[in-house]
């Protein structure tokens, strides 16, 4: 069979291997220069850095076996994490139940409170009972105002915006199982927090699943939009191309598979069914916007800082070099400033410098002795449709792999759930498309 696949982020590329190990003739369709869309990586200091932090949970099963099964073992390292969380202008960690014990800002009722709730929800298995609630809705009600307050209410709306009472119980619930998993309890023997991190970059796996495919006869076409999905008779028969002359070109397959955001998928099909294209159209999306800036120093000593202080206006600072080496970026410090943010937040149109202008007093409120001074360079990367809006009652509304047009097939981060959208989820995603597609071979052969 001669098969489509449009986007060589994660999901593409592994769906792209098992197909073409399976036999088949694989031809990757990827937008941008570069593979590994959402997870892909720049060069800083003499290293490779993703342009969002990425790390992977001792739960990330599906890409811990793929890696194994790139020969990436000895390349994937676990490391001791360090996440804490800024609140009335301090630093708390924020790891173990330990932690959470002696978190002041919240009465000793609510912190026992959230504790518990905390210790439910990750051995809590029947998350369906859970889709009737927004997450809001249920951390009111069983966790109470004060753990709202201090702590989810303040993360959700720097997290989802506008969308803060929209997201569904559900994304908490997989929140809690996957971060938590990797998580001791803070007790002897049982201490903090272990992530995984594929030292040299995600970018290694990429490269790896680019010569396994390109090895087995797969190509894969990078700078090269697809811009039409051609449906002939209610089939998928191909797709329409922009060739190097700018003149626009078909290529021909038996099936095709698109991992691209639902708005694209939409817009590449006008031809799905009414009742297809609402499930497209009914998820919204963030971009992620990161500010990526390369320090003399170390501007705290957590990996992971949660800012739980609306006056501030980005939600997490991420510094990679309280995770890995600075060595590996030619010993400079790398943190990140993220924010998850929609058109209709003015922070999404500033430009790339008044963004660094505007976030620099908030990061002196963080640390005081911070001084411009201190940023030896800085980047700027707006990844799009970075974070779907996974609403309640969900599990009615996620689109199907296999679309309503013979022969089509979709596979993006809408369909991932209950769980939150992750690497780990778009390798189990791609397996399992991959699946659906030789089925569906092997049926009709
Ligand atoms: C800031 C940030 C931090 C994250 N942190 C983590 C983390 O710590 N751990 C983790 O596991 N995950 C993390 N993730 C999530 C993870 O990166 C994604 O879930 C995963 O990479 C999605 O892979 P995908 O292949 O499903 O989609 P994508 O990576 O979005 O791939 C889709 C591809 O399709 C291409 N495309 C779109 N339209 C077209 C077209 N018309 N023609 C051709 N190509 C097209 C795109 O360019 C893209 O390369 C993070 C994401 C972000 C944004």
């Amino acid at each position: 069979m001669n098969i489509g696949i449009i986007g060589a982020g994660i999901a593409g590329l592994t769906a792209a291997l098992r197909l073409t190990k399976a036999g088949h003739q694989v031809t990757l369709y990827e937008g941008a220069p570069f593979l590994g869309g959402q997870a892909s990586t720049f060069d800083v200091g003499g290293g490779r850095l993703e342009k969002g932090y990425h790390h992977l949970f001792t739960s990330d099963v599906d890409i811990i076996n793929l890696i194994e099964e790139l020969g990436l073992t000895d390349k994937l390292a676990w490391i001791d994490s360090s996440v804490g969380i800024f609140h009335g202008g301090k630093i708390y960690d924020f790891i173990t139940p330990k932690d959470l014990i002696k978190f002041k800002p919240l009465s000793l009722f609510s912190r026992i409170r959230l504790g518990l709730i905390t210790l439910y929800l990750r051995r809590y298995k029947n998350w369906r009972s859970l889709e009737k609630y927004t997450a809001s809705e249920w951390i009111r009600k069983y966790a109470g105002a004060g753990a709202y307050n201090v702590v989810w209410g303040p993360l959700l709306r720097g997290k989802f915006g506008s969308y803060f009472d929209k997201v569904g119980m559900p994304w908490l619930w997989g929140k809690m199982h996957t971060r938590l998993a990797s998580r001791g309890t803070g007790l002897k023997g049982m201490q903090g927090e272990k992530l995984g991190y594929p030292m040299g970059s995600f970018a290694e796996i990429f490269e790896e699943l680019e010569k396994k495919i390109t090895h087995a006869g797969g190509r894969i076409n990078l700078s090269t939009s697809v811009r039409d999905i051609l449906i002939e008779d209610g089939e998928a028969k191909g797709v329409l191309i922009r060739g190097v002359d700018g003149k626009d070109f078909a290529e021909y397959h038996d099936k095709i598979l698109s991992t691209t955001p639902s708005y694209i998928f939409d817009k590449l099909v006008p031809e799905l069914p009414d009742h297809y294209s609402y499930k497209l159209k009914n998820v919204d999306y963030l971009s992620a916007i990161l500010v990526i800036l390369v320090l003399k120093r170390p501007f705290t000593n957590k990996y992971w800082l949660n800012i739980a202080d609306r006056s501030i206006p980005f939600v997490g600072l991420i510094e990679q070099t309280n995770f890995v080496s600075p060595e590996l970026y030619g010993g400079n410090n790398i943190l990140y400033i993220s924010n998850y943010l929609d058109e209709s937040n003015p922070l999404f149109h500033f430009s790339e410098k008044d963004l660094l202008e505007e976030y620099i007093p908030h990061l002196k409120k963080i640390n005081p002795l911070f001084d411009k001074s201190w940023i030896e360079d800085w980047y700027y990367h707006k990844v799009s449709a970075a974070q779907p809006i996974i609403g309640k009652n969900y599990s009615e509304r996620i689109p199907e792999h296999r679309t309503p047009v013979k022969d089509l097939y979709l596979a993006n981060t809408t369909q991932i759930y209950p769980e939150d959208r992750g690497t780990n989820y778009s390798v189990r995603m791609g397996n399992l498309v991959a699946d659906l597609i030789l089925d569906d071979v092997d049926r009709n052969a």
